[in-house]
Parts: C-alpha cells; structure tokens; sequence
C-alpha cells in the first residue's frame, strides 16, 4: 500500500513571482505544494517569448532589479540563480548625445555616498544641481511614515526645475513605479529614494539578468518544486471551490482536494477562479479599483555588434533604460508609460524605439530584426491614497489567502513587491514569519534607527 501523506496539501494559483515565492516558502515550511498555471510556462508578467521568425528566448520586456530586493534575491537564491544576476554600481546616463553616470563614492556613509555622484549627471546646469542638492537633502532627511495624501510632485514643492522634471525624476519614477511625479503618491516616490537608493551602499545597485527571465522564472521553480516533492500543473487555468473535506481544486481534467489556496492572481483573475459562494465570503478585497499604467518593451538585432554600455538610463526621452546584449548584437529597451505607444504595431513599436535611440547614438545603424510588445496591464498606477486600499493576505475564509504584487505590501508594482507577497502569504498560512529582512540602514540611517528605537 502506498504510503499516506501527512503533509498538508497547498494549491497556488498563479505562477507568476507571487505565486512562484510563496511556492518556495511553503515548501520550505513543510507543505505539499500543487502550484497551478493557466499559461504553458511559468513566470506570469515577469516572463519570455519567441518572436515570430527569431530562433530565440527574449523577455517581453527587460525587468530589472534593485540591491535593495531583498525578497526577490531570496528567491533567487532558493533556486540557485542568484549568479545569473548582473550588479551594476555605476549607471551610464545620457541627456541627448551628452553622457555622464551616476557613480557613489563608497568611502562616504549613506547618503553622502551618493552626494557627489549626482555632479556627473549629464545635461544638468549649476541651477539644476543646486535644485536636485536641496530636493535630495529634503528626501534624505524626511521622517516616516510618508505621506500617501498627496502626490511626489507636490511634495517637492518647488524643489525642481523643467530639466529635472523630464529628466532625473522622470527616468526614476517611471522606471520603479512606472508613473510620473504628477501621477505617483509622495509615499511611494518617498520609499523609492529613501530604501532603493540612500539607505544602503548596495541599495540602489541595478541587477539586470544576465539570462532571459523564463530561467529564473520558469526552468529553474520547476525544476524546485520538482526536486522538492512539489508539482505543477501548466496550461490549464484553475478554479476553486468548496468541498466536504477541503478547497476543491479543478484544472482542466484535474481534481484536488487542498487544506489551504494561494489566490496568487490579479484581482479580475481571482473572481473568475473563484466559486461565487467563495468570493462573496472573500468580501470587498477583490473589488479594489487599480487604474493600469503600461509599458513597452522592444529588442532591435543588428548585422554586427554595436558600441553602447551594457545598460544606460535615457533622461528625457520616451525610452527609460537600454541594455546591451548578445555582445552588442542586440539592444533590449523599455519604455515605461506608455500610453502613446498605444495603436502602434509591433514594427511601429520597434521603429518608434529606434528613432529614439539614435536621438540619443546618432550612429546608431538600422536593425536587421525587431521584436516589441506592448503590456497595457503592466503595473498599477500608485497614486495617493491607494495604500490603504491594498489588501492584506488574509480573507475571510480560513485557508484561502491573496497575493499579487497589487496586495499590501507597501511597495508599488514590481517583482520584488510580488515576492513579498507571497511571502506574507506564506506567513498567513504557515503562522509564522517567513518575511526577509530589509537590508540594514547604513550611514546617518543607521543613527536614526537607533534613535528612533530608543
Ligand atoms: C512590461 C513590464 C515591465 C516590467 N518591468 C519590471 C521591472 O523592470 N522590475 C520589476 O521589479 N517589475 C517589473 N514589472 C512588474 C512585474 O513584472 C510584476 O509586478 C510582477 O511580475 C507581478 O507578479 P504577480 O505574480 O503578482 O502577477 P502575474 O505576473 O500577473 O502572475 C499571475 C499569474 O497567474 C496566472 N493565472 C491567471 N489566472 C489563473 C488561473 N485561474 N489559474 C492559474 N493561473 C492563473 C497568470 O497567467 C499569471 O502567470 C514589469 C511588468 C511589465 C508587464
């Protein structure tokens, strides 16, 4: 007779980064995890494709990290891909043609380590700079909590100049929270400067994957869950209802019977996964409002390999961030925002990019094959007041908990505000703390840690 598991049974639903962290949590903690994808791969948002006649896995768009992903880099380190990340602690910047980077001096503590490599920022005259030292200083030393009543714009007040508006904030915000400083509330630009960038030496360092995103995403969580006695079921979108002994659980053909379901989907999906009974008990949390913000993502090859930093961030233009690849054979950029790109082809996308990135390389030459694709749902729109409206893992039906970079989590829309869900998901569950800690407050952040302990 085969044995009988003991085990509490989990089902995920979703395999995107929510769904894949909180997998690897309650694996770890001892479940027997089912984890249930409706798309024939892994990954969810944060994933690859072919392009139609390209032999090849690109992402459909770029996705990058910050040092400051504590939770994401957990994952990646659960699943043995951490090497496959790209640190870069020197960001090649460029204002039209003229060029500069964002470099820390990493003998000054945090912020001062960051002080002196805003002079190399390009296109900036003595009035921008001066502008930028007093809004950098206003953001170093503002006390949290932050305020989500109004926007980073109007919070900044008159600390900013034309040039910073559509350069330096607008290539930061847009790339982090994919909304401009008219749009975001001042409590996620706040958490942005404060925890991705001063808070830590190795905040602000840009991971860029050194693979495509289906790797870290896709390959390596199966190849996880499948050595750890997990399984997953692909290609068929799952439901859940309630039933005698447990959360009934269907996927195509399938059938399981589960103790406890992570909702790991978007709140749309989640009401179609769920039997009516079960999202009428799940109450308000599902109806939350979250406007979309969009985003681009395009890949240009060309015949011989071409001359650029292996990653630049553009100020001032409709594209945020260029990467290099495939030893300059290939370009991967992003434009966040996106809502002019809206009607356009994917052709029309690629030659749009490009029209861009010979404003800033006028050499650039014509590439010999593009590839774009065009995410209206990419993100949420993080306007003020939106915080408080965010759920929290728990539902009202014991077992069944959300996550989803859209739940609480204090962190806009990203992949590390995914992990970070399904780990509060996992806590949920498991009743314990399965968070990872931030990293610590270095510099003058670190004295005011301590005194704010006290
Ligand atoms: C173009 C673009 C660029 C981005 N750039 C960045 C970046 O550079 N850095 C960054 O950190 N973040 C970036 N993001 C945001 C990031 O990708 C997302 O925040 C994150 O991946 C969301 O993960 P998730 O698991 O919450 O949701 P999703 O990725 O949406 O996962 C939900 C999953 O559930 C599946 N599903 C739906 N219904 C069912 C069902 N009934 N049964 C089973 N499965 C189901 C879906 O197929 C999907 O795989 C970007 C997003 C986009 C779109």
């Amino acid at each position: 007779m085969a044995p009988v598991s003991t085990l509490r049974h989990t089902v995920v639903l979703g395999g995107g980064v929510a769904g894949l962290t909180a997998a690897v949590a309650l694996t770890r903690a001892g479940r027997l995890v089912t984890l249930i994808e409706r798309r024939a791969e892994l990954g969810g948002k944060a994933g690859s494709y072919r392009p139609p006649g390209i032999f090849q896995w690109v992402d459909h768009c770029p996705h990058v990290l910050l040092g400051a992903c504590t939770s994401q880099r957990w994952l990646y380190e659960q699943l043995g891909v951490g090497d496959l990340i790209s640190w870069h602690d020197r960001l090649p910047l460029r204002a039209g043609d003229e060029a500069g980077e964002l470099l820390a001096q990493p003998s000054l503590p945090p912020p001062f380590n960051l002080a002196q490599g805003l002079l190399g920022l390009p296109g900036l005259t003595p009035r921008d700079l001066a502008t930028l030292a007093a809004a950098m200083t206003k953001i170093s030393v503002a006390r949290p909590p932050w305020p989500d009543d109004q926007t980073f714009a109007a919070w900044l007040g008159p600390l900013t100049t034309p040039t910073l508006d559509r350069g330096f904030w607008s290539l930061l915000l847009r790339s982090v929270l994919n909304a401009s400083a008219d749009e975001a509330s001042a409590r996620y630009g706040l958490l942005f400067f404060r925890h991705g960038l001063l808070h830590h030496r190795d905040a602000w360092h840009l991971g860029v994957p050194r693979c495509p995103l289906r790797t870290l995403h896709h390959v390596a969580p199966r190849a996880w869950l499948a050595r750890h006695g997990g399984q997953v079921v692909l290609g068929q979108a799952g439901s859940v209802a309630l039933g005698p002994s447990g959360f009934v659980v269907r996927a195509g053909a399938e059938e399981f019977v589960a103790d406890e379901v992570v909702l790991a989907l978007t709140p749309t999906q989640a009401r179609r996964a769920l039997d009516p009974a079960l999202t009428a008990r799940v109450g308000g949390a599902l109806d939350v409002d979250l406007e979309a913000g969009s985003i681009v993502g395009a890949h240009l090859w060309f015949a011989e390999p071409v001359d650029l930093p292996p990653v630049t961030g553009l100020f001032d233009a409709e594209l945020d961030w260029v990467f290099r690849h495939d030893g300059g054979r290939r370009l991967a950029v992003v434009a966040s925002t996106a809502d002019a790109w809206q009607g356009l082809s994917p052709a029309g996308q690629a030659e749009r990019a490009w029209r861009t990135l010979r404003q800033h390389w006028p050499r650039l030459p014509a590439p010999v094959a593009t590839a774009a694709c065009r995410e209206a749902r990419a993100t949420f729109v993080p306007r003020p007041g939106l915080e408080a409206r965010r759920p929290g893992p728990v539902t009202g039906v014991p077992g069944l908990v959300l996550a989803g970079a859209w739940t609480a989590t204090g962190w806009p829309a990203t992949m590390e505000g995914a992990a970070r869900s399904g780990l509060a998901a996992a806590s949920a569950l498991v009743g314990a703390d399965l968070s990872v800690p931030d990293l610590p407050a270095q510099g003058v952040y670190r004295l005011t840690c301590r005194t704010s302990r006290r």
